[in-house]
């Protein structure tokens, strides 16, 4: 068995990587190639943790297993962090345990990639102005892969507590690109192409905010009852999702479909475009909405990607198990 340990992974696996990984597996669950198993989520009675496992199988790539881990809040004041997980690969011939890794920066790896390929397959080609909604630890991690997608010449951000934004506005200096604090609605109307990533349970982004045209990234409705965006931009949007049926239980899409503004029939896989089988954007005017949701077969793909780069360098460590 190969353990690759947390501390590795930065040296491993690059945002290009990470890019291939994620837009291959959209590709493989459109076309009917991979699957995610139902998700579990608990909480554990103990140290306030919320505890779960995402799991799934993807027969193009070969990848088998789960992500293990969850949320203990205690965890800052013990000096590590909140959100925790592991990575278990299987074996898809034997089911014998293949590897295990460490997934607390592969999440944040993954999950700037799946907006990342989202921007890159449904974005005007000629947008310039990035929008991030939300500074906290996944936000940095959206601009870097985010910023690799077009030619952007500016960043405007908002955060409820906007001194965090100074983690934006380090990027975009390192990027030599104009960044700005700005509002909600001067976001809106400024951004061709933005990112939500908070924890919000409230609309933030309203309707009138949103100029057409404009491409939407939802990144941080992964849960029942969260929001980022009014459920009345649906309406007008034409809305792509890494799998349906979250997008419509735990995703953003979740309140307008239960608002009776959208069904599941008007929302397509992100792979179908990816696959072609979907045109995807078909106008400068259109309103793109990604739901990314967060599927664990996200995760099997970085994990099986750095499992591989961990044995060609020679960081991998193997146990007989
Ligand atoms: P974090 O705790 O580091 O930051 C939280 C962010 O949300 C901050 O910007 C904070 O200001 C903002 N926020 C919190 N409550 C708010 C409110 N009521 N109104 C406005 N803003 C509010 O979290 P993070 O690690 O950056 O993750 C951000 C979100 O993304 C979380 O909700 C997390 O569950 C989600 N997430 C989604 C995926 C996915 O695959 N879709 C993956 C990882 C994380």
């Amino acid at each position: 068995m190969i353990i690759v340990p947390e501390r590795e992974i930065a040296g491993l696996l690059g945002r290009a990587d990470a890019y291939m990984a994620v837009e291959a597996v959209f590709a493989a669950m459109a076309s009917g190639d991979a699957r995610n198993f139902p998700v579990i989520r608990e909480a554990i009675g103990h140290a306030d943790a919320l505890y779960g496992f995402k799991s799934g199988f993807d027969r193009a790539g070969l990848a088998l297993g789960l992500k293990s881990g969850g949320y203990w809040p205690g965890n800052a004041a013990k000096g590590l962090t909140n959100h925790q997980s592991s990575v278990f690969l299987f074996d898809a011939d034997t089911g014998k345990c293949r590897a295990v890794v460490g997934g607390n920066l592969l999440t944040a790896l993954r999950t700037a990639a799946a907006a990342a390929v989202s921007i890159n397959h449904l974005a005007r080609v000629d947008a310039r102005v990035l929008g991030i909604v939300g500074a906290g630890h996944q936000s940095v991690f959206q601009l870097r892969a985010a910023l690799e997608q077009r030619d952007f010449t500016r960043v405007v951000a908002w955060n409820r507590d906007p001194a965090k934004l100074a983690r934006l506005s380090d990027v975009a200096a390192e990027h030599g690109l104009p960044f700005a604090a700005v509002s909600l609605a001067e976001l809106g109307a400024a951004a061709d192409v933005i990112i939500t990533i908070v924890s919000a349970h409230e609309p933030l982004l309203m309707d009138a905010h949103i100029r057409p045209g404009t491409h939407i990234s939802c990144m941080g409705t992964d849960t029942k009852g969260k929001q980022e965006i009014d459920a009345a931009i649906f309406a007008r949007a034409s809305v792509f999702t890494d799998e349906i049926a979250q997008s419509t239980s735990i995703g953003e899409a979740q309140h307008a479909v239960a608002a009776g503004i959208i069904s599941a029939d008007r929302i397509t896989a992100l792979g179908a475009v990816i696959n072609g089988t979907h045109q995807g954007r078909t106008s400068a005017d259109e309103i793109t909405i990604f739901d990314g949701t967060g599927v664990g077969l996200q995760d099997l793909a970085v994990a099986s990607a750095v499992v591989d780069l961990a044995v060609t360098q020679g960081v991998a460590t193997i146990v007989d198990f």
